[in-house]
């Protein structure tokens, strides 16, 4: 048994609450593998855990993907062996660390093509746009998609899947680098919306019909104006909260606004059973290494600077994936 810095909360609040402290990692139990992370991914949802919008019990570790060696197997585990190459999102907060004990169903082995820093920057982000676009809605080539925060770590992802099934992202950021970037992986339209009225810009861009889909990320500060998006019986993907969380509406809005359709989904729901987590895996793995799909890591950080990491995140100061380095 060996000791490992991981990173903690004790108390919810800004940055500064996280600290490094070593502490013993233990060995697998039944169904589960131990890790050495060469790469830990950083994600908005570590914020929300973080400032406690989405509360955990504590003290607790945060983060949530990773990607490094396998060290030792538990019972029962048969997908991994000893020296593996891994990568894994998980529901289990805790990837801020030298190495950890968690559950094996969610850990995929790596292809070699792909390296530990790609890896931890891809699993949660590439993992959710594979269940948007494949699992939400029937979506096919020609459908329009409204894709809010088009610049950031799920939205370069997804600009870069929608133009490989051939569907029309429009995205919105709010700088014109971040625009322009948007652009450059596969977005059809950009539109920046702290400069433009983006309801109005859509309107425009669809001859006035609306989009099939908007898939938003921002929560409270767009949603309302996202159902405005939409075409007749279109779908509103509602799937984080980066503004604050959606407050609760009078769902007669839904009808008013075009017999529209709601969703609220979450990509552990999705990851939950082994088999399902393993082949949406396989899935973006193929993306990756078929070129359709590139993972920008737009910036890196030692472990020991994880507060400036999530500073820079809250600031909206990130382009692409982040990852943490132990
Ligand atoms: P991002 O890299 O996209 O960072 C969040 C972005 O949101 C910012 O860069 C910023 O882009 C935009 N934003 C808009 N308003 C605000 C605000 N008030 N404060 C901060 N940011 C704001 O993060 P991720 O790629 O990690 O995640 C994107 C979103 O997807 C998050 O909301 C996350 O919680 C959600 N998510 C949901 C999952 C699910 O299954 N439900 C799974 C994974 C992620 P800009 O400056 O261009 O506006």
């Amino acid at each position: 048994m060996s000791d490992a810095r991981t990173v903690i909360f004790e108390q919810p609040g800004g940055p500064e609450v996280m600290k490094i402290v070593q502490r013993p990692v233990g060995e697998p139990g039944p169904g589960e593998v131990r890790i050495r992370h060469h790469a830990c991914g950083l994600n908005y949802i570590d914020i929300y855990q973080r400032s406690g919008v989405y509360p955990l019990p504590l003290p607790h570790a945060l983060g949530m993907e990773g990607a490094g060696v396998v060290e030792a197997v538990g019972e029962g585990v048969t997908h991994l062996s000893k020296g593996d190459r891994v990568a894994y999102a998980t529901g289990k907060a805790g990837s801020y660390c030298d190495a950890r004990v968690m559950p094996a169903a969610q850990v995929c082995p790596l292809p070699d093509s792909i390296d530990f820093r790609t890896g931890a920057a891809m699993m949660l982000q590439g993992l959710t746009v594979e269940y948007l676009f494949h699992r939400t809605v029937p979506l096919k080539a020609g459908d329009t998609v409204l894709f809010h925060a088009a610049a950031g770590g799920v939205g370069l992802i997804a600009c870069q899947w929608a133009r490989s099934l051939g569907i029309r992202l429009i995205g919105t950021a709010s700088t014109d680098e971040k625009c322009a970037l948007a652009r450059e992986h596969g977005a059809a339209e950009v539109i920046n919306y702290e400069r433009e009225d983006f309801v109005a810009r859509v309107r425009e861009l669809t001859d006035g019909r609306g989009v099939d889909v908007v898939m938003d990320s921002i929560g409270a500060a767009t949603f309302e104006r996202s159902l405005d998006c939409l075409r007749p019986v279109g779908m509103m993907i509602s799937f984080g909260n980066s503004s604050g969380k959606v407050p609760p509406f009078d769902l007669g809005i839904l009808g008013a606004k075009g017999c529209l359709q709601l969703t609220r989904p979450t990509v552990f729901v999705h990851i939950a059973q082994q088999e399902k987590c393993q082949e949406m895996a396989a899935h973006l793995f193929e993306m990756v290494e078929s070129g359709k799909v590139t993972i920008r890591i737009g910036q890196e950080f030692a472990l020991e600077d994880v507060a400036e990491a999530h500073r820079q995140m809250e600031a909206r100061a990130t382009t692409g994936s982040s990852v943490l380095l132990p």
